[in-house]
């Protein structure tokens, strides 16, 4: 620093309190592990893959370049909207309807000498393992639960035991209005996503008799133009979400039958809202999440402090929404996990049911929140979504009960679904009559 004008001088008197934090141990630091005189080097030449650019990608962007991570990639495949702009800050309004990875990537660069980022305006799934192979860590800015199952199975699946170079850290951060959570996982040795899931339970659905008859809430009224007067009037021949017409069509239903119950709070944009299921985004619960995991990442790559993750605990759960509540604990790994354990999960079923009750209940159980399942018996194929073919000539066993096809006690199906390709989940049969 010069020591009147107050200019960076060098490079090395820019990071010069982040290296006192990753080059020196602290009362912390576990010296077995920790070389200090090699951080730096390791660190700018470790490759980081970060999955999303939106609320939190933008702070977990802007975090690990001033980390001292210099060879960043990010992936994600959505466009710029006018709505981002009040939280993801990388943004401005010239940029609207270009890719955020790419203009993410740009502003860092700019802002961040020598640190060099990658953009890929697509999807997870259109890389594979050879791709996902080359990182040394993953940090995940996520809003989709089902992105999150996707990359955690192939960071599994990757692991040979063998090859020290295939477990892959992953850190994955995720909000919801005033709450959020930090979590690490060591793909095998700890917890995965998948062993979590029921931590993310499908938000419980609005009875039907309550949407029929006495709504009492302003999202009664939207649900019920939704899912009733949508299906008795039929406006238009499919519902398309992303259609403004459409929208203002379940908006202007819902404002009728609001009125009618005297509820106040019906809008557009929270018609928009809960037929999209938006979560609520808060800019500053976005910064506090991004911050937690970009901290775990520079502690992971340095050493120089214990993480988040191992060897106990690996969830960190922030709540905002009374007051503020932190708490850190261990998620405990499943021997029965469809993608890190070997036991097929427990499965409890009513033996009356029709295989298509079977079929549509796998979407709303926590802990298999499948959409569209394809499953299978020792070796006998039950029902199959896909290829067209197939689908017809299973489709019968449908309206078959659990008993009339033969299905038992303690017995075992499979069950895959597109969305997690690699992914067989194994369940074991429990008859209860419900
Ligand atoms: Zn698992």
């Amino acid at each position: 620093m010069d020591a009147l004008t107050g200019n960076i001088t060098s490079e090395q008197d820019r990071w010069k309190y982040l290296d006192k934090i990753r080059t020196r141990p602290g009362p912390n630091t576990n010296r077995q592990v920790f070389d200090g005189s090699n951080v730096v080097e390791y660190m700018s030449k470790m490759r980081v893959l970060v999955i999303g650019a939106g609320g939190l990608g933008c702070e977990i962007l802007k975090n690990l370049s001033m980390s001292g991570f210099r060879d960043i990639h990010v992936i994600d495949m959505d466009t710029i909207d006018v709505s981002n702009l009040n939280r993801q800050f990388l943004f401005r309004q010239a940029d609207v309807g270009k890719f955020k990875a790419e203009v993410a990537a740009e502003f860092v660069m700019k802002r961040v000498k020598g640190v060099k980022i990658t953009p890929y305006n697509c999807k997870i799934q259109d890389f594979d393992e050879d791709f996902y192979m080359q990182f040394q860590l993953v940090v995940c800015g996520l809003d989709s639960i089902e992105a999150r199952r996707w990359i955690n199975s192939m960071l599994v699946n990757m692991v040979d035991e063998e090859v020290e170079d295939t477990y892959k850290p992953m850190i994955d951060g995720g909000t919801e209005g005033f709450k959020g959570q930090a979590r690490v996982i060591l793909p095998t040795v700890t917890s995965c996503i998948e062993c979590q899931l029921d931590m993310h339970a499908p938000r419980a659905a609005v009875p039907l008799c309550t949407l029929a008859s006495i709504p009492r809430q302003p999202e009664h009224c939207i649900e019920w133009a939704h899912v009733i007067a949508w299906e008795n009037e039929k406006p238009f021949p499919k519902l398309d979400n992303d259609d403004p017409v459409h929208i203002n069509w379940l908006y202007q239903k819902a404002l009728l039958r609001a009125r009618e119950f005297n509820i106040p709070g019906v809008t557009y944009s929270l018609t928009q809202g809960v037929v999209k299921n938006i979560i609520p985004a808060i800019a500053a619960t976005n910064s506090v999440i991004a911050a937690a995991c970009c901290n775990e990442a520079l502690k992971i790559a340095s050493n120089c402090a214990p993480f988040l993750g191992f060897p106990d605990n690996n969830y960190m759960m922030y709540s905002g929404n009374d007051s503020i509540y932190t708490y850190t604990f261990k998620h405990e790994k499943k021997d029965d996990c469809p993608v890190c354990g070997n036991l097929a999960r427990e499965l409890t079923v009513d033996p009356t049911w029709t295989l298509k009750e079977l079929v549509d209940s796998f979407a709303t159980r926590p802990e298999a929140q499948l959409k569209k399942p394809s499953i299978r018996a020792e070796g006998k194929t039950l029902y199959m979504q896909s290829p067209p073919g197939l689908e017809l000539q299973t489709r019968p066993n449908l309206e078959k009960t659990l008993v009339d096809l033969g299905l038992e006690e303690r017995q075992e199906i499979g069950v895959t679904d597109p969305a997690f390709a690699t992914v067989m989940f194994k369940f074991k049969l429990k008859f209860a009559i419900k």
